[in-house]
């Protein structure tokens, strides 16, 4: 079985663009599983020798009046639930959010392995970026930019080591 490493954040943080950039050039196998709707996009990534599944979830959109716990699309629920490791993203340029703070929350509760990625930080100073992000309470936060490849290959890595 593939691990599967699915892509979490509020909208516009950069989840579609690392998403393509770790199933490009394998654009021709990204999966339109049966049974799985538009929201959630399915793809292959490998690092090294080893094959992983990518999830871009569409969810944390404002797709309900009652507030975070509804904003939390069923879809981005369910992947989260079926992922072996998520990958949070948050947006350096933005900085900390209100909504980062509640979807961390969210996050945590789910027991897997969880991992922050600050995105958009190319051209930035790593300590700099990552420093308001501790707040987050999990951990060191890994910058990277997924327009321009930067600390990808390492998160993945990371993400994806004890399987
Ligand atoms: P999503 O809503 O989380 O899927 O975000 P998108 O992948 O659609 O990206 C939202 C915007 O952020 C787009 O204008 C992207 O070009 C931009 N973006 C994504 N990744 C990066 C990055 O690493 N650096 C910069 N500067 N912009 C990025
Ligand atoms: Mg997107």
């Amino acid at each position: 079985m593939k691990p599967t490493l699915v892509l979490v954040g509020r909208p516009n943080v950069g989840k579609s663009t690392l998403f393509n950039r770790l199933t490009r050039s394998r654009d021709a196998l990204v999966a339109d599983l049966p049974g799985l709707t538009r929201d959630r996009h399915y793809g292959h990534g490998r690092v090294g020798d080893r094959p992983y599944l990518v999830v871009d979830t569409g969810g944390f959109e404002p797709v309900a009046k009652d507030g975070i716990l509804h904003e939390m699309a069923r879809q981005t629920l369910q992947a989260v639930a079926e992922a072996d490791a998520i990958v949070f993203l948050v947006d350096a340029r933005q900085g900390l959010a209100a909504q980062d703070k509640i979807i961390a929350d969210q996050l945590r509760k789910m027991g897997r392995p969880l991992f922050l990625a600050v995105n958009k930080a190319e051209g930035m100073r790593r300590d700099v970026v990552a420093a308001e992000f501790y707040e987050l309470g999990l951990g060191d936060p890994l910058v990277i930019s997924g327009a321009h490849g930067e600390g990808v290959h390492d998160l993945v890595e990371l993400a994806l080591e004890s399987f």
